[in-house]
């Protein structure tokens, strides 16, 4: 049984909300406001998440030398010195077998 914030009358169930017959106050029982909150928490939990462990890595056809596989993420390093050629790393896109190329 609920009764009417506004005036304290008891509130009639009528299509899916209560209605006082006193002051016209309408309660929509659809309109859950513990669901509401719930729904907020979880949101903000996923945005958390997004924000890490983005792989912002490219793809590349090269042909992994552990598995034949023909798709490698593809990393270029810059050693210590800026003369020589920056390193490329392949993560093999399959069996994650990693390696390096010099030139
Ligand atoms: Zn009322
Ligand atoms: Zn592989």
């Amino acid at each position: 049984m609920e009764f009417c914030p506004e005036c304290g009358a008891m509130l009639l169930p009528k299509d899916g909300i209560l209605k006082c017959n006193s002051c016209n106050y309408v309660k929509d029982l659809s309109d859950n406001d513990e669901y509401k909150l719930d729904g907020e928490l979880n949101e903000s939990d996923n945005v958390k998440m997004l924000g890490e462990d983005v792989d912002m890595r490219s793809t590349i056809k090269e042909t992994c030398p552990e598995c034949g596989h023909d798709e490698a993420y593809y990393e270029l390093k810059q050693t210590r010195s800026a003369d020589e050629a920056p390193t490329r790393i392949f993560t093999c896109a399959k069996c994650k077998h990693t390696w390096r190329a010099y030139h």
